[in-house]
C-alpha cells in the first residue's frame, strides 16, 4: 500500500463512518464550552457568596474536557458538580433555566448555546463537506452520532442536513433509553440502524468521552480530531489515529 492510500478510509475495509457533530463537523464545541463556563460560573459564584467559601471558576480547558465534553447535557452537569463535591436534585426535563436542579442548570446552558447559534449561525470546518461527499460517492454510508438535542437545528443551520443516512442524537438517547458517551451505546445504535458490522465502521470524535466510546464499542477504527492540540490525551483514551482536521482523511 503506498503512502497516499494509507490515509484513506477505503471501502475494502469499511462500510460506514460515524461522525460526532460538535467539534468534528461543526465549529460549535467552543460555543458549548463557553456556555458551560458562563452557566457554571454564575452558579458557583452565587453559591460561594451564600456560603462565604472561595469562588473557584469552571476551567474551560481542564473541566470541560474531563467532565463535560461529548456527554449528554444532564450527565455533564452531574459529573462536573460531583467533581466539586456538589449534589443537586435532578428536577425535571422541563424545569425553567433558573431552577437549582440538574435539569435547570442544563436548560440554562442550552438556552445560552441557542442564543449564540441564533445570533452567529454555525460555522462548518472546511474539511467536513468534501470528506462527507467523497465517502458517500465511494458507497460508504455516513451517520451523525451526537449527544446534542439540537442536532437537527445545527445541521440545518450548517447546511449538512442531507449528508447522513442515519442520525443518533440526544433525543434518541431519551426515546430509546441509551447510555450516553463514554458508553458505546450510541455508536452501536447507529451501526445497527445502518446495518453494518461495528468492525467495518469508523468512529470520528473530538471528545475524550467519544473516542473512549468508540474504543469500547469494538469499532474497526477510532479517529480522534485534535482541535485543541490534545493528540496525546485522545490517543490515551482510545483513538488509534489522530488528525488535526478532516481534510487529512481525504486522498
Ligand atoms: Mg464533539
Amino acid at each position: 500500500m503506498d503512502e497516499s492510500r494509507r490515509d484513506a478510509i477505503a471501502h475494502e475495509r469499511f462500510d460506514a463512518v460515524l461522525f460526532d457533530m460538535d467539534g468534528v463537523l461543526t465549529d460549535t464545541a467552543s460555543v458549548h464550552a463557553s456556555a458551560w463556563k458562563r452557566m457554571f460560573d454564575a452558579f458557583l459564584r452565587a453559591r460561594a457568596a451564600a456560603s462565604g467559601e472561595r469562588f473557584v471558576p469552571f476551567d474551560i480547558e481542564a473541566d470541560y474536557a474531563r467532565h463535560v465534553d461529548g456527554k449528554p447535557r444532564t450527565d455533564g452537569v452531574r459529573d462536573f458538580l460531583r467533581a466539586r463535591g456538589i449534589t443537586l436534585p435532578e428536577g425535571r426535563p422541563d424545569d425553567p433555566p433558573q431552577a437549582q436542579t440538574v435539569h435547570g442548570l442544563g436548560n440554562r446552558k442550552d438556552q445560552l448555546v441557542n442564543e449564540v447559534i441564533a445570533t452567529d449561525g454555525v460555522r462548518v470546518f472546511p474539511g467536513s463537506v468534501p470528506l462527507l461527499e467523497r465517502l458517500r460517492a465511494a458507497g460508504i454510508r455516513t451517520a451523525v452520532v451526537t449527544s446534542s438535542q439540537n442536532r437537527a437545528r445545527v445541521l440545518e443551520a450548517a447546511g449538512l442536513g442531507a449528508l447522513f443516512d442515519v442520525a443518533v442524537d440526544g433525543i434518541t438517547i431519551i426515546e430509546r433509553g441509551l447510555a450516553g458517551k463514554p458508553a458505546p451505546d450510541m455508536f452501536l445504535e447507529a451501526a445497527r440502524a445502518l446495518g453494518v458490522d461495528p468492525a467495518r465502521a469508523v468512529v470520528v470524535e473530538d471528545a475524550l468521552s467519544g473516542v473512549e466510546a468508540g474504543a469500547r464499542g469494538g469499532f474497526g477504527l477510532v479517529i480522534g480530531v485534535a482541535r485543541k492540540g490534545n493528540r496525546a490525551e485522545l490517543a490515551a483514551h482510545g483513538a488509534q489515529r489522530v488528525v488535526a482536521d478532516l481534510s487529512e482523511l481525504m486522498t
